[in-house]
């Protein structure tokens, strides 16, 4: 049996592909139809159009990567997200017709489905799912038990202890675990804590990508798409100031990293920022999901900027593989360098895919994680100090660990989270990502550093974690 933890797409598109391939799999999720992919709107990045091709989508992606992404990992992706889509379509799923465009890609590469991609996709692999009789258990992962670097069961909340040779997480990422935010309230890094205390490598967590629009409906976060801005929006703060071009000389459509420092910037001198939509024609058409909600909250809302993407997470090869034996991650849990320091648009559903779908071809061939890359790591011990809450976490991350970050903020947050309780899952991610941004002296990428604002690391180095045995 091979036990797959969590139903976004990573999860539940692995599961698919390995029990279509004959494996018996099960599936535990602590929310069976939640995570980030249900929210995400976008699309998926593919080079699938006349005019494009992988190396075009590769080059792309190492771009905005900012010297740091895998190369090996970025052409794997970019290379097989075609063969894979056509995978997806044969399992019975449609894109909508044509292309569309993101920031940071030179070509029509984003395919989707209305304005709700992530949801359209994630419910019907669930739904494949149920229809095909996987196994599908709402639990939540506690620990992975493992012995001798091997992987030998596990431990859930509600089902106990459980022996396992084969144990892939899919659990997502931590934005969650900060206060403002567009994640829903699973990610909160709890494969990322877990995996780590059995020895297992972390990478890239200095890394969080922040989104710069999103706004709350109902008092859930609501992010508003980058195709908004491309279709003429415009930022403003309460003074009426249209102010991006304060900022950069592309306005609204400058770089996501410079539209969130923007924004933040306007927040930190005293104003709230709106975004109008009103610039924008046949709205309904073009945002049918998007303009139920604008017929009660009016086309002026209020928006900031909100942890959106976190790129570090369990280091993996092309294969998914951990350093641990038996151990795969997949998806947002994992950081397989594809991102680099920034993640390109809609490249993250495309690694979802591409992991997930492609577990099968590895499965009964186990390699493992080369750690020989690793060979600067940084250990961190374990310990029970007292306990913080969600939003105390929240609240610390945004103020210390947010869109700009400076050395005496970092060094501050790392001694808080030291001496706290590191049993806890959020706690030792958090402690995890400030100790990586602490370290990295530079800015690169999502990680900026006000007392550092220039990139001065060789391109490639990269801070790794691993547990402390003494
Ligand atoms: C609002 C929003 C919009 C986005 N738009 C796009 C986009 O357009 N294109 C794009 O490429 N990316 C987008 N992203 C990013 C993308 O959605 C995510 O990176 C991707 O969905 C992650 O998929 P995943 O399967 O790895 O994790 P998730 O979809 O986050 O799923 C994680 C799963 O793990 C489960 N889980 C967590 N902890 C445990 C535990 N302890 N035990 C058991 N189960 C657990 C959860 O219940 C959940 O089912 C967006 C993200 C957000 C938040």
């Amino acid at each position: 049996m091979i036990y797959i933890f969590g139903s976004g797409l990573a999860g539940l598109s692995a599961a698919i592909s390995l029990h279509k391939s004959g494996y018996k799999v099960t599936v535990i999720s602590k929310k069976i139809d939640g995570g980030s992919s249900y929210w995400a709107k976008g699309g998926i990045a593919a080079a699938v159009g006349n005019e494009d091709s992988p190396e075009l989508h590769l080059s792309d992606t190492l771009k905005v990567g900012d010297g740091l992404c895998d190369v090996k990992s970025v052409d794997y992706v970019t290379r097989e997200i075609r063969y894979v889509i056509s995978t997806v379509e044969k399992w019975g799923f449609r894109f909508d017709e044509g292309l569309r465009l993101e920031g940071g890609h030179s070509k029509r590469r984003i395919l989707h489905k209305t304005d709700e991609t992530g949801r359209e996709i994630t419910s019907f692999l669930l739904n494949l799912a149920k229809k095909e009789g996987i196994n599908l258990v709402e639990d939540k992962l506690l620990a992975l038990k493992v012995k001798d670097c091997e992987v030998v069961g596990f431990v859930t909340e509600k089902g106990g202890s459980f022996d396992a040779e084969k144990v892939v997480l899919a659990t997502g990422g931590y934005g969650y675990l900060f206060k403002f935010t567009s994640n829903p309230s699973t990610n909160v890094g709890d494969g990322i804590a877990i995996a780590f205390r059995t020895g297992a490598l972390v990478s890239d967590m200095e890394f969080v990508q922040f989104h710069p629009t999103v706004t709350t409906f109902d008092g859930k976060a609501y992010l508003l798409t980058e195709t908004l801005r491309g279709e003429g929006v415009i930022l403003l703060n309460e003074k009426g100031e249209r102010f991006t071009f304060n900022y950069h000389s592309k306005g609204e459509l400058a770089p996501r990293d410079v539209l969130s420092r923007a924004i933040y910037d306007q927040y930190k001198k005293g104003y709230i920022v709106y975004i109008d939509l009103s610039p924008i024609e046949d709205f309904d058409g073009k945002f049918p999901v998007l303009s139920k909600y604008i017929k009660r909250y009016g086309k002026k809302l209020q928006v900031f900027p909100g942890a959106h993407y976190t790129i570090g997470g369990i280091r993996i090869n092309v294969r998914g593989e951990t350093n641990i034996k038996g151990l795969y991650a997949i998806g947002e849990v994992s950081d397989s360098g594809l991102h680099g320091a920034n993640r390109l648009a809609s490249n993250s559903l495309a690694e979802d895919l591409v992991y997930g779908v492609n577990l099968p071809m590895y499965i009964d061939n186990w390699e493992g994680l080369s750690v020989d890359d690793a060979k600067e790591t940084v250990e961190v011990k374990l310990s029970g100090g007292n306990s913080l809450s969600l939003d105390e976490i929240g609240e610390y991350n945004w103020n210390y660990l947010g869109i700009v970050r400076n050395g005496e903020g970092l060094s501050k947050l790392v001694k808080v989270y030291e001496s706290a309780d590191l049993n806890d899952n959020a706690t030792l991610v958090s402690l995890l990502s400030a100790k990586g941004a602490l370290l990295r002296t530079e800015s690169r990428g999502t990680h900026y550093r006000e007392d550092y604002p220039n990139k001065s690391w060789e391109d490639g180095k990269r801070i790794y974690f691993v547990v402390s045995r003494n």
